[in-house]
């Protein structure tokens, strides 16, 4: 995915309250962004109150949506760096292109992780065939120092860990937990689940309490350590918690994701994660310049993307 927000702002991960040592309830309504055509999606990080969930620093939950409609789903060309794009679809197809040559259509239940590294670029698309419906999350995860100038790379995962507990379907995205250990190479302590029931249950999850934690409804409506939740609202859960009780009193779905609070300070504007504003500058520049660091995506119909140049850089 990529932020096609034009109006979008800058965010730094300490312009926000520090992460607090003890569990909270706080309620974050996500807001609507626009992601291509006709495809609103609801963005719950970054967002004032909470910039980042340990390295998570961006969520989009995008649909459901009528995928044949017009094209679907098309995000053009466009660069990252400094992060890992981690996608899970819940319904619909995607087709991911990337400039290392990767084409690969992903499908519910898996997950692709694009991690940028130095500089990446990519584009996504509702393929020719497919389902009626598109629904799902894709999330951003921000590299440390260490990692951030790593080679640019793509994994595809076809199958994760799943778990059926309480009448509840816990798939391990990230992470290790519930006695399983999710495949996804990430680069700092972090967690992600996808709790799904098909009727209504309750079912406890064993947390980190070095974690925070941030809980999303994908779908339904849940209630989580006693705080009733919907889509449209993130419940950042804080840190210092043994476990969560998850109930849902119909069918529905929830995301769970945590980490230890990233200690780096990042610079995020548009689909770039940076450390100053000269990076980020840098980069803006770079991709509208046709720079060799983000290669080429190849066989995507239609045009790549523009940076918008942040707002401090000076176009004289
Ligand atoms: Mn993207």
């Amino acid at each position: 995915m990529s932020d096609l927000d034009q109006a979008c702002r800058p965010s730094g991960s300490r312009d926000c309250p520090p992460s607090p040592g003890q569990p909270v309830a706080e309620a974050i309504p996500t807001r609507d962004a626009v992601l291509g055509e006709g495809m609103t999606i609801r963005r719950a990080l970054p967002s004032r109150q909470r910039r980042m969930i340990g390295a998570w620093c961006f969520l989009d939950h995008f649909g459901p949506v009528d995928a044949r409609r017009g094209d679907g789903l098309r995000v053009g060309p466009h660069p990252h760096t400094c992060l890992q794009t981690f996608t899970w679809p819940l319904s619909g197809e995607i087709l991911h292109r990337d400039s290392l040559g990767y084409e690969q259509l992903i499908r519910p239940g898996q997950v692709n992780l694009m991690t940028a590294g130095r500089g990446i670029s990519h584009s996504e698309e509702s393929p020719a065939q497919r389902s009626p419906e598109l629904h799902g999350a894709q999330l951003w995860i921000a590299l440390p120092e260490v990692e951030r100038h790593r080679d640019p790379a793509f994994e595809h995962y076809p199958e994760l860990p799943v778990v059926e507990r309480d009448g509840c379907r816990i798939t391990v995205l990230v992470g290790e937990t519930v006695g399983e250990r999710s495949p996804v190479r990430v680069h700092s302590p972090l967690a992600a689940l996808d709790l799904t029931f098909s009727a209504a249950g309750s079912t406890h999850i064993p947390l980190r309490p070095d974690f925070e934690y941030g809980a999303l409804v994908l779908d339904g409506e849940m209630v989580v350590d006693g705080a009733a939740l919907r889509s449209g609202t993130l419940l950042y859960l804080g840190r210092g918690r043994e476990r969560a009780a998850v109930h849902c009193g119909a069918e529905g779905r929830l995301l769970l994701i945590g980490g230890t609070p990233f200690d780096e300070e990042i610079l995020m504007w548009w689909n770039f994660v940076g450390r100053d504003r000269d990076e980020i500058t840098r980069a803006c520049t770079d991709w509208n310049a046709g720079d060799a660091r983000f290669g080429e995506v190849h066989g995507y119909p239609g045009q790549r993307l523009t940076a918008p140049m942040p707002p401090w850089s000076n176009p004289g």
